[in-house]
């Protein structure tokens, strides 16, 4: 087995120097001060790294009113191509930074290091200029109008997308880093303000990135970070009454309450919730990509990411062959401390996640499930769990049913196409959907039937930043990435002129 703890002093000065830090709240471009503040743990040990500041409703009202200021100052004024330069510039700043911000990220979260490298700094930055691009392409619309009870006039009619204002913004720790870019690049392309609040577990490399969108040239109150280990400040937040809209990324129960919340300030509201995506791997697929890929479809973030592909339906002429392949990756998998490059699993974010994914493990074979691999639990204080495969699983099972957000895959066979779109669509969740067939017949009715806001062929879990990326069903309203984000921070406005 590989080491298991982080051995720190492998962190570069930067990163050991900013976890070292005393931090405060990044409020107007400065840092604020707070009373209290409260201890980040190392997943890999439960040690504490590092402390975090703990915000009040006073601060959030601070904040918000910075992100207020900030849309009648400099930023308001600024040409669209301007705010794209800030963003370009911003870009460049993330990958100028990687080492330190990946290493952040790492430390904090227990992710791999080639993980929050690669999907924390290299896809924000690839993002940041994607949709640093849209600043200057946000248009309306102009046509000639036929109002009928003014028949005498002559009018034209124009439309105008603005900023839809203040944006809070709320986001979990899986990808901490990367899900904030989410959200702050198409506000910022749409010329808005953003109060966000990262998870408690991650709120460094959030902090960080506020310093170098000011180093951009990104002004004072356009991004405010407020952090707290509190869920009453993210609610507070959300209610704040001078928020207009509201962007989340996290769990179904608490996206729910939030869209109540928002609903009641009317505010638009944006929420990318949970999920339980199905594998679907049919007879005709390519067994010898389709196995790998089933296998760290579920294993990879150690199961901590959104569309995991949880649920995996093989078709029953190739179901023992399947377990066997994917068993035999997961028994292969090393864990081991996540700063070490040939880790490939780290711990999971907290002691009580790793509970929570260890009850259902228990709760699965207590309901019936057949326990095709998972190694005891892992005697060490930091907070690792074993990959695991539940095979021969019914719909009505507990961990097939609800997220488990861990490395845990639950399996079953299919007979005909019919059973696996029932078993795939017989979930409350509908975010990500992966088919795997060569049959192109197959292929168009699955992507046809399947309840999931993103259908990937031949492929799990392939986001581009090009296409809309949201949830059916109970995995939440709206869509992050693409035009269609940008769109959402904006409001239209219509004119109406007349010709004498
Ligand atoms: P969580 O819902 O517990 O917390 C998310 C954030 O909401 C945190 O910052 C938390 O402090 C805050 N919060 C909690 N209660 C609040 C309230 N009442 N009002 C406002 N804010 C509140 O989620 P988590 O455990 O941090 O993250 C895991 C969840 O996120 C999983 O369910 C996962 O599927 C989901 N997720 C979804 C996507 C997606 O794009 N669909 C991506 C990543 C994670």
């Amino acid at each position: 087995m590989l080491r298991l703890e982080n051995d720190l002093s492998q962190l570069g000065a930067e990163a050991t120097a900013f976890l070292g830090k005393r931090h405060g709240l990044h409020i107007g471009g400065k840092t604020k001060p707070t009373k209290d503040s409260y201890a980040l743990t190392d997943p890999t040990s439960g040690a504490v790294i590092g402390h975090a500041a703990e915000a009040t409703t006073d601060d959030i009202d601070t904040a918000v009113k910075a992100a207020r200021a900030a849309l009648s100052g400099p930023w308001a004024r600024m040409r669209p191509n301007e705010r794209e330069l800030c963003m370009l510039r911003l870009a460049d700043l993330v990958e100028k930074h990687e080492t330190e911000l990946s290493q952040i990220e790492t430390v904090c979260s227990g992710r791999l290091l080639g993980n929050t490298r690669g999907v924390d700094v290299g896809y924000s930055a690839h993002f940041l200029r994607y949709m640093a691009g849209w600043s200057t392409k946000i248009e309306g619309q102009t046509m000639r109008l036929s109002i009928p009870y003014l028949p005498e006039g002559d009018f034209s009619g124009f439309t105008f997308r603005e900023p839809i204002g203040v944006v809070a913004a709320i986001v979990p720790w899986n990808v901490a880093l990367g899900i904030a870019v989410w959200k702050i690049a198409p506000a910022l392309a749409a010329g808005c303000s953003i109060v966000l609040k990262p998870a408690p577990q991650t709120p460094l490399s959030t902090l960080r990135f506020a310093e170098l969108a000011l180093e951009a040239g990104i002004p004072e109150g356009v991004l405010n970070i407020v952090t707290s280990s509190n869920a009453k400040i993210g609610a507070a937040l959300v209610n704040h009454p001078d928020v207009n809209m509201v962007t989340f990324t996290g769990s179904t129960a608490v996206g729910r309450q939030i869209a109540m919340d928002a609903a009641s300030g009317l505010k638009r509201c944006s929420l990318e919730l949970g999920g339980k995506s199905p594998f679907l791997l049919f007879a005709d697929a390519p067994l010898e990509r389709a196995i790998p890929d089933a296998a760290w479809a579920i294993f990879s973030n150690h199961g901590q990411n959104c569309c995991a592909g949880s649920r995996l339906y093989v078709h029953e002429s190739i179901y023992e062959e399947v377990l066997d392949g994917v068993v035999q990756i997961a028994k292969s998998i090393r864990l081991g401390s996540p700063l070490d490059a040939s880790s490939q699993m780290g711990p999971v974010v907290t002691r009580s996640q790793q509970e929570r994914i260890q009850n259902f493990i228990a709760a699965g074979q207590a309901e019936g499930a057949r326990l095709a691999y998972g190694a005891a639990a892992v005697d060490h204080p930091g907070y690792y769990v074993s990959p695991t495969v539940l095979a021969d699983v019914t719909p009505d099972m507990s961990p097939v049913r609800e997220e488990i957000f861990g490395p845990v895959l639950v399996a079953a066979s299919f007979k005909t196409d019919e059973e696996a779109l029932a078993l795939a669509n017989n979930s409350e969740y509908g975010l990500g959907a992966s088919v795997w067939t060569n049959d192109f017949e197959r292929v168009n009715r699955m992507t046809r039937g399947l309840e999931a806001g993103s259908v990937w062929v031949n492929v799990h879990n392939a986001l581009d930043v090009a296409l809309p990326f949201g949830g059916w069903k109970n995995s939440g309203l709206g869509a992050d990435l693409s035009e269609t984000a940008v769109l959402a921070h904006t409001k239209v406005k219509a004119s109406v002129h007349r010709h004498f």
